[in-house]
């Protein structure tokens, strides 16, 4: 794909020396996969926050992006894209929760095809313009409740839910295609762990990922989808 993120906005902060020392740090903290390691040096996360904090962008720290959301912290973008990685090889990922898209966007360069649910009507709509506007189009975008997952285009070879649910939701692991994988934050807030559940011919494997901190997964009965 050619690169025509740096004229986005902002200059200086785009350049190579920055997205380097990011993903040189997410390599000190355990990333390994080089595939990754490269798109995190790629996508331009600046242009998927406020101007305002354009300059914060890099630094590897979640961040504000309207609606009471965050951007992740690109480690865990990382950690969690580098585990749907090892299983998920191949073509479709579900992802719950697009937010500003960056997540997105660093799957759309590693997968055939992405399908991306967010239940904020103007936040899907802004990140649909902003990943085209760098050309990205092996993305389908969906507004509603991602507890309900995305039935028609599954199973799916990989799932991400970027917002964190006390239990695993039931419609995204039968979506879930034999030999797939699904990594999502479960647990109340501030005792949240990153999970991996693989789908096996018979049966569920759960493993535990570590300590994370993410925006919960808005229950079914308390949404209200905007318009
Ligand atoms: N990967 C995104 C993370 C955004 S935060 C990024 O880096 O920008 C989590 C997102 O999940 C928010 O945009 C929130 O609106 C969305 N979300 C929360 N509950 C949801 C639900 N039930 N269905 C769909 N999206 C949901």
């Amino acid at each position: 794909m050619t690169n025509n993120y740096d004229d986005k906005r902002g200059i200086g902060m785009t350049s190579d020396r920055t997205r380097n020392r990011l993903a040189k740090r997410l390599e000190d903290q355990g990333i390994k996969s080089l595939d990754v390691l490269d798109k995190i040096r790629v996508i331009p996360r600046h242009i998927f926050v406020d101007e305002a904090l354009a300059s914060r962008a890099y630094e590897d720290t979640a961040l504000p992006i309207g609606h009471g959301q965050t951007i992740s912290q690109p480690f865990i973008v990382a950690r969690m894209t580098e585990e749907l990685l090892k299983y998920a090889q191949g073509g479709k990922i579900l992802e719950i929760g697009t937010g500003c898209g960056y997540q997105t966007a660093i799957l759309s360069l590693l997968f055939e095809k992405i399908f991306s649910v967010e239940r904020i009507k103007d936040l899907l709509i802004k990140s649909k313009k902003r990943l085209r506007s760098i050309g990205i189009y092996n993305v389908s975008y969906l507004h509603d409740d991602g507890w309900n997952g995305w039935k028609k285009y599954g199973p799916y070879d990989g799932i991400i839910v970027t917002a964190a649910a006390a239990e695993v939701p039931e419609k995204l692991v039968q979506q879930l295609a034999v030999n797939g994988t699904l990594v999502m934050p479960l647990g109340p807030e501030g005792k949240q762990e990153l999970i991996n559940v693989k789908r096996c011919k018979e049966k569920f494997e759960y493993k535990k990922l570590g300590a994370v901190s993410f925006v919960p997964l808005i229950k079914l009965s308390l949404i209200h989808i905007s318009e």
